[in-house]
């Protein structure tokens, strides 16, 4: 009696332990179902809450695009106006996302499919149609993809007007790497000496780049000339404040350190005065002597205020046979003046070795140039490109 009982409500037990299951189950599909038709309401709320036209985000759903459109936290503007405008294609969905939309740009969505098409990253069609002229962004489309614009994006110093440059005088001299033929276009040596000269446009910064590329403006004159003691000047010198301050500083350590005496030889020049001085030249030893030993009017960095060739007490010129020499050399930039035309770089910087020529930049950069071994034109020609911002169409 007590077996029959207790097998009968094992039994019932059992069955109760079935339904239990069955409703557990249940239960849990019913809560996956209603956790999925959220997730895609939430998704669905998310998106256009991020700017998300709701065709768009349908659009995302119907081609299984929504994971990757809600794992990019940033809206992009460029994948909602491709997919508006019937311009989106899947493959280059993630593309999209590399890429800034400007509204002033023509053709955007057309363009930057053509590029990614081309075979062109999100990141550099982004970078040609927002930074470069139509001209330019024209001349890739029409030719073939060419992997080397990337490399010149990602030197980090190409000027976005100088792009059609760079590529012309790649294809003149192959066996120079990207860096070094960014680094000379925005030099200006792609050009003839004087020739299509850039001006340039704030004279009167510290880290102003004069050669025979970068002209300084005709009407340019430092408004901080202070003249030089006179123990440390053949003749009357002037400099600008700042570089005057620190050549006397750098004359006494010299002194204190060596017993030995630097003067300013040749310092600030007007432009008339430097126009003069060419022309001299011109005439005593003819044109292409002058052309190597001189530098025509607005193309001498005498007339920023901010070169100065350095003579002994007798007011000879330094050379490297003097003791002022080595310790200029390894000295100077302590004082922010860098060594400006060294022995063997006369093909980038223009100017044939002057052992006696210094230009102030200031101690920090002074330092840096020092350190990068570079030229003072290799230098700031690879200063990082400042802003990247769309331009706007023309
Ligand atoms: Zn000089």
């Amino acid at each position: 009696m007590s077996e029959m009982l207790e097998r009968a409500v094992r039994k019932k037990y059992k069955l109760k332990k079935q339904a239990y299951f069955i409703i557990g189950v249940f239960v849990l599909v019913v809560i996956l179902f209603i956790g999925v038709i959220a997730s895609g309401i939430v998704n669905t709320i998310r998106l256009e809450h991020r700017g998300y036209k709701a065709d768009t985000v349908h659009y995302f759903k119907e081609h299984k695009l929504t994971k990757l459109v809600v794992n990019n936290e940033e809206y992009a503007e460029a994948l909602d106006k491709a997919i508006f405008e019937d311009e989106f294609e899947d493959k280059y969905a993630k593309d999209y996302f590399d890429i800034s939309y400007s509204h002033a740009i023509k053709d955007f969505e057309k363009n930057v499919n053509l590029l990614l098409k081309k075979g062109y990253s999100g990141k550099t069609a982004s970078h040609i149609v927002n930074n470069l002229s139509k001209e330019d962004t024209d001349y890739i489309l029409e030719a073939k993809y060419d992997d080397g614009i990337a490399d010149i994006f990602n030197t980090g110093f190409s000027a976005n007007d100088k792009f059609l440059r760079y590529i012309n005088f790649r294809a003149a001299h192959p066996e120079l790497s990207t860096k070094n033929i960014v680094t000379y276009v925005n030099i200006g040596l792609d050009q003839a000496n004087y020739t299509d000269a850039a001006t340039i446009e704030a004279p009167a910064d510290l880290l102003v780049l004069v050669n025979k590329h970068n002209k300084i403006p005709d009407n340019y004159e430092p408004d901080d000339l202070v003249i030089l003691p006179v123990d440390i000047s053949a003749g009357e010198q002037m400099l600008r404040k700042d570089a005057a301050k620190h050549f006397e500083k750098m004359a006494k350590a010299i002194l204190e350190e060596k017993e030995l005496i630097i003067k300013a030889d040749s310092s600030y020049r007007d432009r008339n005065r430097q126009g003069t001085i060419y022309n001299q030249y011109v005439t005593s030893h003819g044109q292409e002597a002058a052309d190597i030993y001189a530098v025509m009017a607005g193309f001498s960095e005498h007339q920023t205020g901010l070169g100065v060739d350095i003579a002994n007490k007798f007011n000879d010129d330094i050379t490297p046979e003097m003791p002022q020499y080595d310790w200029l050399r390894k000295n100077a930039y302590k004082y922010g003046f860098v060594y400006r035309y060294p022995d063997d770089k006369q093909d980038i910087t223009g100017f044939n070795p002057e052992p006696w020529h210094y230009r102030y930049v200031g101690e920090k950069t002074a330092k840096k140039v020092h350190d990068s071994k570079l030229t003072l034109d290799e230098y700031i020609a690879q200063l990082p490109t400042k802003s990247e911002d769309p331009k706007p169409a023309d």
